[in-house]
Order: structure tokens, then C-alpha cells, then sequence
């Protein structure tokens, strides 16, 4: 599992880990329900970053995210370290 330890990019501030189901339309214009993705999210810019290795693994480097909703409370830092 990659760290998950970010900075936003856009104020630098630290990114708070979360779990988001999110939709992705990819470029054949189907869509993609994901469940449970981690990423981080900045409170100030109310933005989600996702990590570039998960986004490649899932198979949405193409895709584009649509809609996410968060579906889980705030997470602290490494507490699903051990989760599969
Ligand atoms: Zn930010």
C-alpha cells in the first residue's frame, strides 16, 4: 500500500487520509463505480488527490472522476496500514 502522506499541491498544506466512492468516465463512455478509495483530501480546497500508482493500477489513468462522495469518517494517518 503506498504512503499516503501528502502535501496539497495547491497550499501546500497536509492532505487528511480518507476513503471516497467515486464515479469515472472513461473514454469509451462507460463508467466506473469504485468503492473505498483512499486519498487525501484538503479541507482547505475541499479537493481530493488520489494517488497516481492507485489511479494506474485501477486502470483509470484514462478516466475521468465525475463524482466522489466521502464513505468514511477522517481517517488518522496510517489507520488502515494493516487492511488489505
Ligand atoms: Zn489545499
Amino acid at each position: 500500500m503506498p504512503s499516503m502522506r501528502l502535501d496539497c499541491p495547491e497550499c501546500q498544506r497536509p492532505l487528511i487520509n480518507t476513503r471516497f466512492d467515486a464515479t469515472f468516465r472513461l473514454p469509451d463512455r462507460s463508467e466506473r463505480l469504485c468503492f473505498g478509495i483512499p486519498a487525501g483530501l484538503c479541507l482547505d480546497c475541499h479537493q481530493l488527490y488520489m494517488d497516481p500508482e492507485l489511479i494506474e493500477l485501477l486502470d483509470l489513468d484514462a478516466g475521468r472522476c465525475v463524482f466522489a462522495i466521502q464513505s468514511d469518517t477522517v481517517l488518522q494517518a496510517g489507520a488502515w496500514s494493516g487492511a488489505e
